[in-house]
């Protein structure tokens, strides 16, 4: 067997994963065990399997509040990204370092959250409004949902160790392209929060609800998860469109979901002062132009922690283009029911939480603890 026939076999696998099939996803990964029994691609899904099939009759409904963080891209390499050049001291501010969430990654698992899928929050009614969902998870887990905002690797973020743009490997599974010392690029599974999670979760299964993964929230104007397809012009567009819809898809079939950030990233998020009109037009190209990456979404992740007030046409407004969900940002557990949409704020787990914000952070994690020392460079 190829590894290319593995990576169809891991893909099959995933896909059934996240459908719960449990049974197929067993089919896929004894097949891909004949020709390879001891592979650690195969081997953690198959108990990634029994665990989430586990979880699943212990699950009982459960009064934790649901809590949603999020992250940017991870600094990868300290050197490059503190390196003091304009771009460093928001960097530091709102990014967080790879060593950083792999110690709140070890955190959270020991104090009891768990990654769940944040429509296990609502159903929609009748009328397409979203109403509470009983949630169930094992006795004594807290339920968890996870983002990251901006997945655009943009222009700015060259030379300062971030990855390129998502892709997937060999295999086919879903990474970061990571530019190597030689000038070359290559796939890499250690590149940003998504593949960095994925490898979490096969390691140590326990940390997700049968599987679920985080949101990326995306914005149009630098194109979409690295790929420069905002430039309509270019002679290689719908081959860009198509690549990144092709990694994109890879991502879903693992269990990961989309969110629009907005088109512009406007200003006028910042102090919602953006009007109907222009809301409407930059949601009208999103949906032109990423959604044919990411496909349909229903969650609008607010630019700048943008939220509206309760009644407000612009909630209306998101609820007419589809959105069932909006995420603000704030350090509290708020999560209502507005009218259209859910409404349900998201700490920051970054460098700023931590410097003014830290006694918010602590119910998942001891900010001195995780605080990297590379920073202070
Ligand atoms: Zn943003």
């Amino acid at each position: 067997m190829s590894e290319s026939e593995l990576g169809g076999l891991l893909r099959a696998a995933d896909v059934a994963t996240t459908a719960h099939d449990w049974a197929a996803a067993r089919r896929a990964l004894d097949a891909a065990a004949v020709s390879y029994p001891r592979d650690r691609d195969v081997t953690r899904r198959a108990h990634a399997v029994d665990v989430f099939e586990q979880q699943a009759s212990d699950a009982v409904p459960t009064e934790e509040r649901p809590r949603h963080a999020f992250f940017h891209s991870l600094v990868i390499d300290p050197a490059k990204a503190f390196d003091h050049d304009g771009d460093s001291a928001g960097y530091q501010e709102w990014m967080t370092t790879r060593d950083e969430f792999a110690r709140i990654l070890d955190s959270l698992l020991e104090r009891g959250w768990m990654l769940i899928d944040i429509e296990d929050l609502f159903d929609v009614d009748a009328a397409g409004t979203p109403t509470p969902a009983v949630l169930k998870l094992p006795p004594g887990r807290k339920p968890l949902v996870i983002s990251i905002d901006d997945v655009n690797y943009y222009p700015y973020m060259e030379d300062d160790g971030f990855p390129l743009r998502l892709g997937v490997d060999d295999r086919g599974v879903g990474g970061t392209v990571m530019r190597q010392l030689d000038g070359s690029e290559a796939v890499t599974r250690d590149g940003d929060v998504m593949p960095l999670l994925d490898e979490f979760i096969l390691d140590h299964p326990e940390f997700s609800y049968q599987g679920a993964r985080g949101l990326m929230a995306v914005t149009g104007y630098a194109g979409a998860l690295g790929y420069r397809t905002n430039d309509l012009a270019r002679a290689d567009h719908a081959q860009l469109v198509a690549t990144a819809a092709a990694v994109a898809g890879r991502y879903r079939d693992s269990g990961w979901r989309f969110a629009s950030h907005s088109y512009t990233h406007s200003q006028r998020f910042k102090d919602a002062s953006i009007s109907l009109a222009q809301l409407r037009s930059d949601i009208a190209r999103w949906k032109a132009e990423v959604e044919p990456i990411t496909g349909p979404v229903n969650v609008f992740v607010g630019p700048f922690g943008f939220r509206v007030p309760h009644g407000d046409p612009r909630a209306a407004e998101l609820a007419q283009a589809g959105f069932e969900v909006l995420c603000p940002v704030s350090s509290f557990d708020y999560l209502r029911f507005q009218g259209p949409l859910m409404v349900m704020d998201r700490i920051n787990f970054d460098g700023l939480e931590m410097r003014v914000n830290a006694k918010y952070l602590v119910p998942f994690f001891d900010p001195a603890k995780v605080r990297d020392p590379a920073r202070d460079r």
